[in-house]
């Protein structure tokens, strides 16, 4: 089988399977219990946050677990901007978020704020200045994500994080990192970042663990109420498998390996993609390395995707989530409808190979040839 669908889900990752496997296994005891076993479990989710804070490039008491991505935008952007409803009026977000930011974001619309999206250009990228523009005195929260799942495209959110502050500092930044996590070099503490979101399924973690970086002394509303478990603001007795096994996938991950093996490859798909007249690239051209968007036009996505997945190669139409509608980062790039309906996500993780990506482009000239063009 070849999986080249990696910004869906990853393979769960042998280390983190052991590590889940101990836990259940032999610490299983309540982090919370003032006994022996369950320090045991306590000093293992410590450090197992230890683990995650530093690839995260953050303390141990800004990271706070999870039970996934989606789950850390919604506590981030909630308590954000409830918080700051005193004299926050509005929220200036890309107009390319995930379902699980941009269906928040408009659940703030109906309390009252007024959302200011900032639509992507046709070559994918949304413009730092114009999310800045739109920023002012009544800003709450400007939600960015890092990078975009469908098509890679990068937002500098040290930059980002910086030029908001200089206008206002008390407007909060929420990044959504789930796609750049481990994919990037950039420290958290080495930007003015506020909240930030990552989820473990991306890294070779099991599905249904996340974390959220919350900067230290950050005012964030509470929007869960339980045991005071993750200091308050996440209660609920630990994932204590989950998180060891979201630490283990971490530990083992190497980043410059990993982002040296997707810029090979993107590389190789790209220049493939380009010079067998296979379609048209929509990924911008300084887009993540793990994440090449192309059009194969005039052929459906869903048509391809059955037709590879016949000869065992995964690859996805828009994002995951969206579950075979059309994808909506290419709709809000303005994209005519030939181009959005043969979109093709291809998504690299750290032991993607070049043989996976060249029998990928052996099997879409095969389609080109075998299948019947839409429309016809
Ligand atoms: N944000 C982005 C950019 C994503 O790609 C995803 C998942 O695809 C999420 C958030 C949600 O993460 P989770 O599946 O852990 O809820």
């Amino acid at each position: 089988m070849i999986y080249l669908d990696n910004a869906a889900t990853t393979k769960v990752c042998e280390q983190s399977i052991a590590a889940a496997d101990r836990a259940m296994r032999e610490l299983w005891g309540n982090p919370s219990s003032l006994y022996n076993m369950g320090f045991e479990a306590k000093k293992a989710l410590d450090r197992a946050r230890r683990t995650i804070a530093d690839a995260m490039g953050c303390t141990e008491q800004e990271l706070y677990f999870t039970a996934c991505g989606t789950e850390s935008n919604n506590i981030a952007i909630l308590g954000a901007a409830r918080a700051r409803k005193k004299w926050g009026k509005n929220i200036v977000v890309t107009g390319y978020e995930h379902p699980s930011v941009g269906n928040t974001v408009d659940s703030l619309e109906k309390e009252g704020f007024e959302i200011r999206r900032v639509m992507p250009s046709k070559y994918g990228t949304v413009s730092l200045d114009e999310l800045l523009s739109r920023v002012d005195s009544e800003t709450a929260l400007v939600t960015a994500m890092a990078v975009n799942n469908e098509t890679g495209a990068v937002i500098d959110i040290k930059r980002l994080a910086q030029g908001v502050k200089s206008i206002n500092s008390r407007t909060a930044v929420h990044c959504d990192c789930v796609q750049s996590f481990l994919k990037t070099k950039i420290k958290l503490k080495d930007t003015l970042v506020d909240t930030a979101s990552v989820s473990g399924h991306k890294v070779h973690a099991p599905k249904g663990v996340g974390a959220l970086y919350v900067r230290k002394g950050f005012n964030l509303e509470h929007s869960q109420f339980g045991g005071g478990q993750e200091r308050g603001l996440r209660s609920g007795t630990e994932n204590t498998a989950q998180i060891l096994a979201f630490a283990a996938a971490v530990e083992s991950w190497d980043i410059k390996k990993a982002m040296d093996n997707a810029a090979r490859l993107a590389l190789r798909l790209r220049n493939a993609i380009v010079m067998s007249g296979l379609g048209i690239i929509n990924s911008p051209d300084d887009a993540s390395d793990f994440v090449v968007n192309f059009s194969l036009i005039g052929y459906r996505s869903e048509t391809v995707l059955h037709f590879l997945d016949e000869r065992g190669i995964c690859v996805s139409g828009g994002s995951a989530c969206s579950g075979g509608k059309s994808s909506h980062t290419l709709t809000a790039m303005g994209l005519d409808n030939a181009r959005v309906d043969s979109a093709l996500r291809i998504s690299f993780t750290t032991d993607s190979t070049a043989e996976e990506v060249d029998a990928l482009v052996d099997a879409l000239c095969e389609a080109q040839k075998t299948l019947v063009r839409s429309g016809k």
